[in-house]
């Protein structure tokens, strides 16, 4: 029997998107000091263990193409949230990340990728690595091209944003419309919960 799972965004979702005020942008951390695990994430993640999905990270990181740290940051920002969730008994089952970028500064990460979402090159490879059934899975995160790449394979979607939604206008011109909208992530596995019982 094929496994569902829920594919996770990182940042947004899993962790507080950080101000860099000298840069004057709102982006993923930079440093591991940073990184701050969003309330409940441990939670909703063993939630979803016990409704028997498998939890999955794809994140894009382009912030080694764009040069905004390094891959030694990164790996501890990694570590981290590993260990951050680990103090709550959560693991992620797999993790998937695209470091590629089309205008990257570093020239090695510089491509046009099958994985950077919107693009479903991550989710259709853990689907392969970890046998999964996309149509009973779902992918969730605070971005639009995080609900596209899901929508891409037939993923049901959950894009993680406030009531008063800052993307409405955007998706609406983009005519993406997800599946539901939580305000974190674990509104978002409640969404799922239910769902699964109806
Ligand atoms: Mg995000
Ligand atoms: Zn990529």
């Amino acid at each position: 029997m094929k496994n569902k799972a829920v594919f996770l965004d990182r940042d947004g979702v899993i962790n507080e998107i950080v101000y860099h005020k000298e840069m004057g942008i709102v982006d993923s951390p930079f440093t591991v000091e940073q990184f701050k695990l969003l309330p409940e994430v441990g939670n909703a993640i063993n939630k979803f263990h016990d409704q028997g999905f498998k939890v999955i990270l794809v994140s894009n990181q382009p912030g080694l193409a764009k040069d905004h740290y390094d891959i030694n940051i990164f790996e501890k920002i990694k570590g981290k949230l590993e260990s951050e969730l680990a103090k709550v008994g959560a693991k992620l089952d797999a993790e998937y990340y695209c470091f590629h970028h089309p205008d990257a500064k570093i020239e090695k990460y510089k491509k046009i990728c099958d994985c950077r979402k919107p693009k479903p090159g991550m989710i259709m490879q853990a689907a392969e690595d970890h046998n999964i059934d996309i149509s009973k899975s779902w992918m969730i995160g605070d971005g639009i091209n995080d609900i596209q790449a899901g929508q891409a394979v037939g993923c049901k979607t959950i894009l993680i944003g406030r009531m008063k939604c800052d993307l409405c206008k955007i998706l609406e011109d983009e005519k993406v419309k997800p599946d539901f909208i939580a305000a974190n992530l674990y509104k978002a596995f409640l969404i799922i919960e239910k769902n699964e019982r109806t």
